[in-house]
């Protein structure tokens, strides 16, 4: 335990790559590519993606153009960058300086992609996202008239992939799902001998259907439940705090901001070193938990910047001492725990992890 930061946050790479040998089992044939987006949310996007190609990844998926240019470097010529927002007006030549492979989402953007080429005399890689139902990003029916009849828009584009994306995929009984499924395969018929990318996690995880040529891991990399329980994943992020300071109080006393907790008997109190400038939701005040010694001790009061507090009476004092090891995340308590606790995802809770954890990879 690093006693100068708010606490250590480790990230199980073995886990992450029997996570991926998972999800490459479930989708047969199809490529894996890695979703290293917010910096492999909030893992480290260099580290993960070290990981993943060592194992054999070559795809990897970000959302910015700034994230590609940090990534690009630490990849191999062989590996191929692809960035899920696309290229805006003005980023174009920088996009193609990298070798990076915008998502074209829009008309203007495949116009400015296709300048672009003209511009730079070579054909340009890129992939096509349609919206297949999601209203989120990617061409609409429209769109994809217009470039029927308007095939020289694509002159110079050198289409790689034709993908969407699933609104529904954590909950592979959806019906929304096999209509997604059909729309978009009666949309990509328009783009013949192109390889097509539908699933996340979800839909890779979800059997009997078809995945395409390249599924887009995420969250079950990373350990999360990709249709909630039980999660075949392995758990991959391990938190710990600390305690920073212990006080008894006697009955009726309050503790935290707003004194919105009051104790009822006699009390024994853990402050410990994580608070929500760490990323532990303010939402967990008075609803969360953590475990000392593997014995579960309750949020009390609200959340602090940098600090939260556990009623600790029920845990032995054996326990209890100045530095002990508070398990916010591990093996009694999943990252989807903590998000159904805070009324949330774990994708934000562990986006969210800051950057006062000392980070350690097994
Ligand atoms: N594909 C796209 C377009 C995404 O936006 C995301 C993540 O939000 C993913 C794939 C990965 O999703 P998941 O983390 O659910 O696997």
């Amino acid at each position: 335990m690093d006693l100068q930061m708010a606490g250590t946050l480790r990230i199980d790479l073995a886990a992450l790559v029997a996570n991926y040998r998972l999800i490459a089992a479930q989708v047969a044939s199809a490529s894996v590519a890695g979703v290293v987006k917010a910096n492999a949310y909030g893992l480290g996007a260099v580290e993960v993606s070290r990981a993943l190609l060592d194992t054999g990844c070559r795809h990897f998926f970000v959302a910015h153009l700034c994230e590609a240019t940090a990534l690009r470097p630490h990849l191999p010529t062989d590996a191929t960058l692809y960035v899920l927002n696309g290229v805006q007006p003005g980023a174009e030549a920088a996009c193609a300086a990298i070798g990076a492979l915008p998502v074209l989402n829009s008309l203007e953007q495949i116009d400015g992609w296709a300048a672009t080429a003209r511009a730079l005399n070579r054909a340009l890689p890129a992939v096509i996202q349609v919206d297949s139902g999601m209203s989120r990003l990617g061409l609409a029916p429209t769109d994809l008239a217009a470039l029927r009849d308007q095939p020289d828009r694509l002159a110079g584009i050198d289409l790689r992939l034709v993908m969407t994306h699933l609104a529904c995929a954590d909950h592979p009984d959806d019906s929304f799902n096999p209509h997604q499924r059909a729309t978009f395969d009666a949309i990509a018929r328009q783009f013949p001998g192109v390889p097509r990318s539908i699933d996340n996690s979800g839909g890779a995880m979800t059997s009997g259907v078809a995945h395409g040529d390249i599924v887009r891991a995420g969250i079950a990399l990373y350990g999360g439940a990709p249709h909630g329980e039980p999660n075949p994943m392995h758990a991959v992020v391990a938190l710990d705090a600390y305690i920073v300071q212990l006080r008894t109080v006697d009955a009726g006393a309050g503790v935290g901001y707003g004194l919105t907790h009051r104790f009822d008997r006699p009390s024994h109190i853990a402050t410990v070193s994580v608070g929500y400038a760490d990323g532990w939701p303010r939402h967990l005040s008075n609803r969360g938990f953590a475990y000392i010694g593997g014995v579960r001790a309750p949020i009390v009061g609200r959340v602090s910047m940098d600090s939260l507090a556990l009623d600790v009476t029920d845990v032995p004092d054996y326990l209890l001492y100045p530095a002990a090891a508070v398990e916010l995340i591990g093996p009694h308590q999943s990252i989807d725990d903590v998000a159904t606790q805070a009324d949330t995802i774990s994708y934000e809770i562990l986006t969210r992890l800051g950057p006062r954890y000392a980070r350690t990879y097994l």
